[in-house]
């Protein structure tokens, strides 16, 4: 197995001093040296071939011992030095002060085909940011970040990816509702790969500690390499490299919108500086359509961080980000200005996002009526998000409301509550539908075309990972590849699959694991 080896992090930024892995606050560095903890049985359960091949590998690669022992810590790659990160980061909206990869090791950089790519191992064991906590992660959360972040990235939307899933044969104690039940789970690591994993948090905690220098160096970092095209000088390089990071935060925030997917954890420290969706932990799909919904139970009395509260997430984080950059710039008025573009930018980028799930072309007041009317309406009885926008692009120009009714009807999840005065709302909302379709010049089999290229048909529903999680804790794995090779081509018509285009299972509406989740991992 050769890789092409390019580390840039750890040699152009600074280096924490101390070399023990003792847990400790660690002032103006980057990162610390670290070695990843051996483990008692190491097994590999999946790799993403598509992620392999990314980074210039082959399948015989992915077969070899080699492979096995540097995706798991067991072994360091020639002429590497494994490091974990320093960042911070507010929590539920507060500042929580240091915290860092905890258990995240980062093992080196990949230069393959012009890309960068940095390999880091999660629940690989202790670092200095490891807190009151193990290090480890256990088997149900690693399937869930494994499986998800590939199925993000094929269903187009900006994310770390996955390269491996591998059972480590150590035992992890875990409380998984937080009500002292603790039990021992098996453990598990999984190789995750992106350009970078830098946080908004990396920056805050420089900040924070007054470390102006070394803010200013990782900022260059950044710019340099991963936001080439920001060419200006000075302050203003500043000032454009939060424009860019903005723009890219909302994109992210559209596209998890236009899927249905709900984070979770939206802290600052579980924010890419890139806008990549990460740190896949208490995250849950829509199933029924409610701007209310978060599957964090950790956050289940305020719902910070429930679906329609996202944007909102997004721009309260660009403001830590902006705080934090602000003594690179020493004048809150540029930085004020961008983020105050914020809401505008997101709203505009997200009606045409909703345009496109509907398969409108030109967008009028009456199609921007018809789409907050839908908002409103989709939340009456409970309505499958992903099966409704899917199965909405059979509609022809001339159906009447009660054949497009006919057609979406499986989104319900209860068919008796459209009746009365839910009934004649989701009729007036047909009616407006199709008087719009019949005002733009497309035809019915391009639109549908076009809609099925946002709207997927498969996705990651919560109870589909449960099912692999519970029959891997049984030693069967067949189900993570079944997934995976599934969500690998979310937007196609398969008809051998027809199974998982299906409204969630009524076990499945309480269960643990499924639409409950707690930040336990
Ligand atoms: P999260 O909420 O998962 O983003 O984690 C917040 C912080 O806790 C990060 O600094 C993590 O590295 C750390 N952390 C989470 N779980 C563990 C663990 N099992 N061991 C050590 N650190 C952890
Ligand atoms: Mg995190």
């Amino acid at each position: 197995m050769e890789l092409h080896i390019k580390n840039t992090f750890s040699k152009e930024l600074p280096a924490d001093k101390v070399i023990e892995n003792t847990r400790r606050q660690v002032h103006d560095a980057c990162f610390s040296y670290v070695t990843p903890k051996k483990t008692a049985k190491p097994k590999l359960l999946h790799v993403s071939d598509d992620m392999l091949k990314e980074i210039g590998l082959t399948k015989s690669d992915s077969e070899s011992d080699t492979f096995l022992h540097v995706v798991t810590g067991n072994e360091i790659y020639k002429n590497t030095h494994p490091y974990a990160m320093c960042y911070g980061g507010h929590q539920f909206g507060n500042w929580a002060g240091q915290l860092g990869d905890g258990r995240a090791i980062n093992l080196f950089e990949i230069q393959h085909n012009n890309k960068q790519w940095a390999l880091q191992l999660k629940g690989a064991g202790e670092t200095p940011y490891s807190r009151t906590a193990d290090g480890l992660a256990v088997l149900r959360s690693s399937i869930r970040e494994h499986l998800c972040s590939e199925a993000m990235f094929h269903l187009g939307v900006p994310t770390t990816r996955s390269l491996s899933l591998s059972l480590t044969g150590d035992q992890v104690l875990r409380d998984v509702m937080y009500n002292g039940n603790a039990t021992y789970e098996k453990g598990a690591v999984v190789s995750r790969v992106a350009p970078s994993f830098i946080r908004f948090g990396n920056f805050e905690i420089l900040a924070a500690r007054k470390h102006i220098n070394t803010l200013q160096t990782l900022t260059d970092y950044t710019i340099t390499h991963f936001y080439p095209e920001i060419k200006s000088e000075g302050k203003q390089k500043y000032l454009d490299f939060l424009t860019h990071v903005r723009n890219n935060t909302i994109e992210m925030i559209v596209h998890w919108q236009r899927v249905g997917f709900v984070h979770g954890v939206m802290n600052t420290d579980n924010m890419s500086i890139l806008g990549l969706t990460i740190d896949y932990g208490p995250y849950g799909w829509l199933e029924g359509f409610d701007y209310e919904w978060t599957p964090n139970t950790t956050d289940a009395q305020h719902k910070r961080y429930r679906f329609g509260n996202q944007p909102y997430i997004g721009m309260w984080n660009l403001y830590k980000l902006a705080n934090a950059l602000y003594d690179l710039i020493g004048n809150a008025e540029p930085l004020q200005g961008i983020l105050d573009e914020y809401e505008a930018i997101y709203l505009d980028k997200y009606i045409k996002m909703m345009h496109q799930k509907l398969g409108i072309q030109t967008p009028t007041e009456a199609s921007k009526k018809m789409i907050s009317e839908l908002e409103r309406v989709l939340q009456l009885t409970e309505t499958d998000y992903t099966i409704f926008f899917r199965k909405l692009s059979y509609v022809s120009k001339n159906d009447t409301p009660t054949i497009l009714f006919e057609k979406v009807k499986d989104a319900f999840y209860t068919i008796e509550a459209l009746q009365g005065d839910v009934l004649n709302t989701w009729t007036a909302w047909f009616t407006s539908y199709l008087f719009i379709l019949n005002s733009e010049i497309i035809d019915d089999s391009s639109r549908a075309r076009a809609m099925n290229l946002v709207n997927p048909k498969y996705v990651l529903r919560n109870y589909m990972a449960q099912l692999a999680i519970e029959e891997a804790d049984n030693e069967n794995y067949t189900r993570i590849s079944e997934l995976y090779e599934l969500l690998k081509k979310p937007y196609d018509e398969q008809t051998e699959n027809e199974k998982w285009f299906a409204k969630r299972p009524e076990w499945a509406r309480n269960k643990i694991g499924c639409s409950m989740l707690s930040c336990s991992s």
